[in-house]
């Protein structure tokens, strides 16, 4: 069986140097804001060049901390994508505000920004572009095409740890950047956990106060605020995988490299397209085709894991339909709905085998 996404090579790789670092935290037993917690957030804004990262429990959080700390309330309008996780947009609507949906382009899967541009209204207050599936989407273009300051880029990096545009990292460029620590993502810990980065000593200010019960002297609290720290266990495994993340990412370029050259030239298959001076890191190797469903079910014929991201473009969710009643069609992100499929895609999938599952999708009549 190959599986869409297995970490037991990765773990099996990683598992000595691990172990030692967890030994340690054991033995400390200074399981809440120890000194890998402080050495992970000074390491990650290192690493994406910001002036701070502020560790949280989830990207989820780092999204609701990131627009609350930049004053998105009751009323305001945040512009994003329909083709994301629901993440994105829960976040928008913990806080009362309204989410406006910008439809994405069939290239390269991300919002458009001459989509976002035509959304912008008085009541814009932020918008969350996603740089989907690793693949970078150019907030400095849309920064200067907007030219309003007093609107807010917050950045959901939370598939895309270490891509980057221009030779800037993601994460570095919007107000803030949101980063998930789920297993599953680019770079990822054993449980949950998440980060913000920013250049902004305001935000960071607010956010540091918000994810520790609205404190940030013991038992003094300023403001109501939450419970959202990554713990110490998590931060000594991010410590040891974030010395590896060039190193991964570059293999799943090269696992999507082999992809492209051998499914780009087939009919009814879209493959995804790249450009010369973004960083595409490959946190899902995602084609679309009107034979999807045939694919997907030749491959599980086959043993090969497929999945399909995202099934529901989320104007349609029950969630936000019972909230706002949005009748925009958006025709792309529903297309890709009903057309994408995620290949298998991680950095210690063997070659042969991606080789094999290209000759499963060619042979496909
Ligand atoms: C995973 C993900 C999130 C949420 O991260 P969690 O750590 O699971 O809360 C947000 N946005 C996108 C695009 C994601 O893929």
């Amino acid at each position: 069986m190959i599986q869409q996404f297995d970490l037991k090579k990765e773990y099996a790789i990683l598992e000595d140097e691990i172990q030692n670092e967890l030994k340690k935290v054991f033995s400390k037993t200074n399981f809440i804001g120890g000194e890998n917690v402080v050495s992970i957030e000074n390491n990650i804004a290192k690493y994406i060049g910001t002036k701070y990262a502020i560790s949280c429990n989830s990207g989820t959080d780092a999204l609701h901390f990131s627009l609350k700390s930049l004053d998105i309330g009751k009323g305001d309008e945040v512009i994003t994508t329909p083709f994301t996780f629901i993440s994105t947009i829960e976040a928008i609507m913990y806080l009362g505000a309204k989410p406006v949906f910008a439809d994405i382009e069939l290239g390269s899967y991300n919002i458009d920004k001459n989509e976002i541009l035509k959304k912008i209204n008085k009541k814009t207050k932020a918008i969350i572009p996603v740089h989907l599936f690793g693949n970078p989407f150019d907030v400095k273009n849309l920064i200067k095409d907007i030219n309003d300051s007093s609107i807010k880029i917050i950045e959901d990096c939370a598939q895309s740890f270490g891509s980057g545009i221009y030779c800037q990292r993601v994460g570095s460029i919007g107000d803030t950047g949101c980063f998930s620590f789920y297993p599953t993502k680019n770079l990822g810990c054993y449980g949950d956990g998440g980060m913000i980065t920013t250049n902004s000593e305001e935000a960071y200010n607010v956010i540091r106060k918000l994810k520790n019960h609205g404190s940030s002297k013991r038992y003094h609290h300023d403001t109501i605020g939450y419970n959202s720290r990554l713990d110490e266990i998590q931060a000594a495994i991010l410590n040891v995988k974030l010395k590896y993340i060039d190193q991964y990412n570059m293999m799943r370029v090269k696992i999507a490299n082999i992809y492209n050259d051998n499914l780009s030239d087939i009919e009814n298959i879209f493959t995804p397209k790249k450009t010369d001076y973004r960083h595409h890191v490959y946190h899902q190797y995602t084609i679309s085709s009107n034979i999807r469903d045939k694919i997907m079910k030749k491959l599980e014929k086959n043993s090969i894991g497929s999945a399909i991201y995202y099934p529901v473009s989320l104007e349609k969710q029950k969630a936000f339909k019972e909230v706002y009643n949005d009748k925009t069609i958006y025709k792309n992100s529903n297309y890709l709905s009903s057309s994408c499929l995620s290949l298998p895609m991680y950095p210690h999938l063997p070659e042969d085998e991606v080789h094999k599952i290209c000759e499963v999708i060619k042979n496909i009549k």
